[in-house]
């Protein structure tokens, strides 16, 4: 059995250096909804924030239910969920008063993530954001409750035809585990992640798991929804259909790199080395769709793909144009550890941390010098498809 990342993997919590929260303006979708960051990343926005308007907006409209109950699955501990929060206050309170509405329907909003997460501090961060926004908006504020759901994703996690609506931003591409060959731990040539020099024994594992846990995602956000509800899903995804491509790649083979080194200076041992793979992967558009289309529970109503430059600051368009690669290196290994340490830190040892991602910025400035990377962020609405209502279940409403 393969090593589980439930009871392992969190986000670095709390809103110090090194948090989750202070390095989180990686280009997930609610970020890309605020409006308040780089113009990169605004430029983004405008493009994908019309997907998740539609797509809650669209809920809202066929079901014009009294309580709506809204997931933000992977919450993490940064401020992106709060975002997912106003957006979707902000676009049921906009249809209600354009439909002239007197019925305000109230709002249960589930925050989703591993058990491990810091919720303390999100739901810290909840009360300002509360204030805030009655400040704001006074009396015009749609009535909302907030929950914690601590749980894998992987499984269930809802009563069946409970929900009316699921964000995920930048959390399928996790893994439910580290990927497994025929005899157990795969053995991967020091690549963390699929790599040119990663046996074809690796990748196929690789695709296998990926395969696995987003039949099992579908299968139970399918049995969750309501009829006529839907899911937004936001992630890293990659251009080329061969695994090893793209510039996903780049960033954990310098992260490799960076291992290898202290390999070299006798700080880890080769051994832990070769046997530490990421319980990651970042799919191609036509892995997704064939998966989606292979369950058959959904209709996929919008795919759409945004590039975003790795460092989230570095707001030019223009691949030639200056930049301080130092600083640039600096923000990604920022988010990288920020993401990655509590994985790196269970096999290595937690000393290693800090000489281990100075590294590791220094490998991604040197590689930026060369060639200005990106990441493409995929955006897929999903609606569940409609199908015979059996027996009791299922009147389109959800059960809260
Ligand atoms: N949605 C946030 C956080 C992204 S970080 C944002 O857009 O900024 C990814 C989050 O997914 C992490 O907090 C991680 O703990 C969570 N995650 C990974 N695998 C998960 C799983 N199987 N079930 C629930 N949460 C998971």
């Amino acid at each position: 059995m393969g090593k589980k990342i439930d009871g392992i993997l969190h986000m670095v919590g709390g809103a110090g250096e090194t948090s989750y929260a202070s390095n989180s303006k990686f280009p997930a979708l609610a970020y890309l909804i605020t409006g308040l960051l780089t113009s990169s990343q605004e430029k983004v926005l405008h493009m994908a924030k019309p997907i998740l308007e539609e797509a809650i907006g669209g809920v809202y409209m066929s079901l014009l239910p009294e309580r709506m109950a809204v997931v933000d699955l992977g919450c993490s501990s940064g401020p992106t969920t709060l975002e997912v929060v106003s957006e979707v206050l902000d676009v049921i309170d906009k249809l209600r008063r354009s439909l002239g509405r007197q019925e305000i329907p109230e709002i249960l909003f589930f925050l989703n993530d591993l058990p491990g997460n810091d919720f303390n501090h999100v739901f810290r961060s909840l009360g300002d954001y509360k204030r805030k926004v009655e400040e704001e908006k006074g009396n015009l504020l749609v009535p909302y409750y907030v929950v914690g759901v601590p749980g894998s994703f992987y499984g269930r996690l809802f009563p069946c035809q409970s929900v009316h609506f699921f964000n995920a931003s930048s959390c399928l591409n996790w893994l439910s585990q580290v990927p497994e060959g025929e005899q157990g731990v795969l053995l991967n040539n020091k690549n963390i992640y699929i790599a040119e020099t990663s046996p074809q024994e690796v990748v196929k594992a690789y695709q296998d798991q990926r395969q696995r846990d987003w039949s099992e995602f579908l299968r139970c956000r399918h049995a969750e929804l309501s009829y006529g509800a839907r899911m937004v899903l936001s992630f890293v995804g990659r251009k080329g259909s061969y695994p090893p491509s793209g510039d996903m790649g780049y960033l954990f083979s310098l992260l490799a790199e960076a291992l290898s080194a202290l390999v070299s200076q006798g700080i880890i041992e080769e051994d832990k080395l070769v046997t530490f793979n990421l319980p990651y992967y970042s799919p191609s558009m036509e892995e997704v769709k064939a998966v989606i289309h292979g369950e058959d529970l959904f209709d996929l109503e919008q795919a759409q793909i945004f590039e975003t430059n790795w460092d989230p600051f570095d707001d030019s368009d223009d691949d030639s144009a200056a930049f301080d690669s130092i600083v640039s290196g600096k923000n990604v290994a920022g988010y990288v550890r920020a993401s990655f340490q509590t994985l790196i830190a269970e096999h290595f040892g937690d000393a290693i941390l800090d000489e281990l991602f100075s590294i590791y910025a220094a490998n991604v400035s040197r590689h930026l010098l060369q060639q200005k990377c990106k990441h493409y962020v995929f955006v897929i609405s999903l609606k569940k498809k409609e199908e015979k209502k059996k027996g009791a279940d299922g009147d389109g409403a959800a059960a809260w």
